[in-house]
Formats: C-alpha cells, structure tokens, sequence
C-alpha cells in the first residue's frame, strides 16, 4: 500500500514537472527566419505552422478608433494614432498584406485552436484616456468574436491592465514594463509578469516568488541560446522570442 502511494507519488510529480515545461511564444509572430512581415497575417501563420504555444502582436488604436496590428507607432511613414484606418489602407506590407485589423487577425488566429493570441495593447502616444479607449474597446472585440480563452493580454501601461481587469474579471492580463514586484502585481489582481530578460536576471527570486503566488511569468525578448537556457532552466512559464525555430529545437519540440 506505501510502496504503491510512494509511486503514485512520484509519477504524479513527474507529470507534473513535464506538464509545467516551459513554452513559446513567438514575438510579433515567426518572422525573422520565414522573411514575412512582423505582425502580419503571414507572420501569425508561421508562428501556427511551428505549433508555437502563443502568438503575440502589436495593437494600436487609429484616429477614428479601428484597432490594427502594427509594432511602431507608424506604418510605413503613416501615423497610426493620428491617421484614420482608410488612410492606412494606402500602405502596405512587403508581401502585399494590407495593416490587419485586431479582428481580422484575430479570426485568423481562431481558426488555429493550438496556438494562443497574445494581444499586446499598445500605449497610445495621444495619452491615457487613448490607451483606456483601447482597453475597453479590444475587451468589447474579444467578447464578441467569443474570443476569451484564446486570447491573453500584455500591456506596458499599468492603467491599461488595471482597465483591462476591470472590464474582464477572467481574462489573463500580464504586466510588461517590470517596474512592479511579484507581490504589488498580484494586489492588482494581475494574471502574471512579462519582463525583460535583465529584469528577472537583476531579480533573481521573481520566478519563484511569482509561481508561488500562482502567477505566470514571461520573459523577452529571449534571442540568444544561452538566455533560452537559463529561463528554461529556471522554470519560466513562457519565453518570448524573435527565434522560435531554435527555441522550439531546444525544448524538443
Ligand atoms: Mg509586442
């Protein structure tokens, strides 16, 4: 009966230690090796094609309150936050895409159950209550598109993840700017930490303190093989990364 618990025991911890492998994300999308557009329809594919666990992109919102998925503050030379979503539709990408909407991109994404969305909502550069509008309107686009546990949000303006929380007392919502300890993200009610590399390396108890309070961490942007090591190592929850293909060879999958 001892024998028998004591095996029990330790094939429930073994399981358990393979089911909290540490998984990717690939940041803006897998672009750098594919040659495709970061952020864009393409970069999303790609990222679905190396069965990436996440796929983050860029949100910004336009002047006449379109979200569209763009990293810079600007597509090609056109000012997202100043120009209208029509203006916009003047440029395109390298490869003939036009800026995706969020909702576009998102339907794209929800036709790929296996990978998870990684909404970054971008801090508007016209001010907070820009940032807020944002917030409230990606929250009314994901409900609608009954897109909830598909997507998670990440966020470098802590009023815009305190907003998102508000809005959506479920949805994951993860802290970027690394400013806010373990403790003061999970008084916030926060999901989780995604900081920098130097962060978690300057606060080397962060992953524990935060998996003991039951919140997720996330790093980036993790390009180098040794830096993939140490988080994984170190029991990250998700390593963010412009490399998914190294990434993906490394945690054998
Ligand atoms: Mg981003």
């Amino acid at each position: 009966m001892k024998k028998s618990l004591v095996l029990f025991t330790l094939f429930s911890t073994m399981s358990l230690v393979s089911f909290a492998q540490t998984q990717m994300i690939a940041h803006r999308g897998a672009w750098k090796n594919t040659k495709v557009p970061q952020n864009s329809i393409a970069s999303l594919l790609g990222a679905v094609n190396l069965k990436a666990w996440g796929s983050e992109f860029d949100v910004h919102l336009t002047k006449d309150d379109v979200l569209v998925v763009n990293h810079d503050n600007d597509f090609y030379g056109l000012d997202i936050a100043t120009s209208t979503y029509e203006e916009l539709l003047t440029k395109k990408h390298p490869n003939g895409e036009s800026i995706p909407t969020a909702e576009a991109y998102l339907q794209e994404g929800l036709k790929h159950k296996g990978t998870k969305l990684i909404f970054e909502l971008k801090t508007n550069k016209l001010g907070t209550e820009r940032t807020l509008k944002s917030a409230e309107l990606s929250i009314a686009l994901v409900k609608k598109l009954k897109a909830e546990k598909a997507v998670e949000y990440i966020a470098f303006s802590y009023d815009a993840c305190v907003k998102l929380r508000a809005l959506d007392k479920s949805a994951m919502v993860h802290y970027l700017m690394g400013d806010k300890t373990p403790q003061e993200i999970k008084e916030a009610k926060l999901s989780g930490i995604d900081y920098h590399l130097a962060v978690y390396k300057k606060n080397p108890t962060w992953i524990k303190e935060a998996k003991t309070l039951k919140l997720k961490t996330n790093v980036w942007t993790v390009n180098k093989e040794e830096d993939m090591r140490y988080f994984i190592e170190n029991k990250i929850d998700y390593i963010s990364t412009d490399e998914p293909e190294a990434l993906h060879s490394l945690l054998g999958k």
